[in-house]
């Protein structure tokens, strides 16, 4: 099999979407399967629909025109990221649904959709205090009225997007005060709103706490199932798999090296003052592993290497271990866990091959 290769077990993706559905269906809210860092794969988003899911999500227009042909059984496919001028024909042709922040992008929407014979489903985004996209709490109002009054666009509803930009915890405070958006935007224009989406993965302590979900019904979910992590503490949710995503790379070289470097130093590849992690502290000689893996298929952060091996540094294309008592030979795999900004780069480089899998299951 080819090196290096992300291997995705989809049954960890469904049983982590399942977990979560059956947590906060009882709290009245629905999860949207959020795809952005699989590349919106069909793979992927069939198996979050299968868990329950009830409508798939991603951030790039090119990833949900891919879930509009593979995974049709999703009844909504929202784009999370405020369309692009440029790309609205697009958005209306592979998006059921879009998070909105501006009138100037709302009527071109409006216009898209006219001429394509079709309504399209837009939820306000409301700024409440990450600093990152969405209009003020006294904008929201007049922008409902005036999504209302486009003839070929549907108000679904309102949201926020918190912990991203500056990392703002979701809570009673700020999830109480979208909750009465809510009703302001429903008195105001008579219309009853289908979906408040309160936010992202770092929205599930709040959401799995007991506390009072308001109006709250639809949470935006992409690491909790993906990785099993909530983003605020990068904790490991309990009943969920952290281990749906394994990163392959083969053993080119192993050696016995010296713990330290010799000759005068500068500047690594990558500009680090330390040539090589806990290199300071090391006597004598260590078992060195290289492995065919870089920093053109996956960053360093985040890459958790399996026990009683240590990752001493990484190149462009060349990842360094201790292998401490392991007895790894060239061509053997290694395998590695991954973090978020590990996935998404690692499953966006050309170099590394996905193989998604999927254990037989009874069809009858
Ligand atoms: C990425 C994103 C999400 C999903 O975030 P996760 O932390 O992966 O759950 C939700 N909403 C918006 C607007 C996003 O950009």
């Amino acid at each position: 099999m080819t090196t290096p290769r992300l291997e995705v077990d989809l049954d960890k993706i469904e049983a982590n979407t399942r977990h979560l559905v059956e947590q906060l269906d009882p709290r009245g809210i629905r999860v949207t399967g959020v795809t952005k860092a699989a590349l919106g794969s069909p793979g992927v988003g069939a198996a979050m629909m299968r868990g329950g899911a009830s409508g798939l999500a991603d951030s790039r227009i090119e990833n949900l025109a891919r879930l509009a042909e593979g995974t049709p059984e999703a009844a909504s496919r929202t784009l999370i990221r405020s369309p692009m001028l440029s790309q609205v024909e697009r958005v209306v042709r592979s998006a059921t649904t879009s998070l909105n922040t501006g009138l100037t992008v709302l009527d071109a929407l409006d216009l898209a959709a006219r001429n394509q014979r079709r309504t399209h489903h837009v939820i306000l985004m409301v700024e409440l205090g990450d600093l990152r996209e969405g209009v003020s709490p006294a904008a929201v109002v007049e922008l409902a009225r005036e999504t209302r009054g486009r003839r070929r666009l549907r108000l679904s509803g309102i949201g926020t997007n918190l912990a991203c930009q500056s990392g703002v915890v979701p809570d009673d405070a700020n999830m109480g005060e979208l909750s009465r958006l809510v009703e302001k935007v429903e008195s105001s224009t008579g219309q009853r709103l289908t979906v408040v989406s309160g936010g992202n993965s770092a929205n599930l302590p709040w959401a799995l706490s007991g506390s009072d979900p308001g109006r709250i019904n639809d949470l935006r979910l992409g690491e909790a199932i993906l990785l099993g992590t909530e983003p605020l503490e990068r904790s490991v949710l309990p009943g969920l798999h952290a281990d749906a995503f394994q990163l392959v790379a083969e053993v080119i070289e192993v050696g016995v090296k010296q713990a330290g470097p010799r000759g005068s130093l500068g500047q690594t590849a990558y500009g680090e003052l330390v040539p090589i992690v806990g290199t300071a502290s090391r006597r004598g000689t260590f078992r060195q592993v290289i492995l065919a893996l870089g920093r053109q298929d996956v960053l360093l952060d985040g890459l958790v290497a399996p026990a009683g091996m240590e990752i001493l540094g990484m190149s462009s294309d060349h990842l360094v271990l201790d292998q401490g008592d392991h007895r790894l030979e060239p061509g053997d795999e290694v395998r590695f866990a991954v973090g978020y900004g590990g996935l998404v780069q690692a499953i966006a480089s050309p170099f590394v091959t996905v193989e998604e899998t999927r254990r037989e299951t009874w069809s009858g």
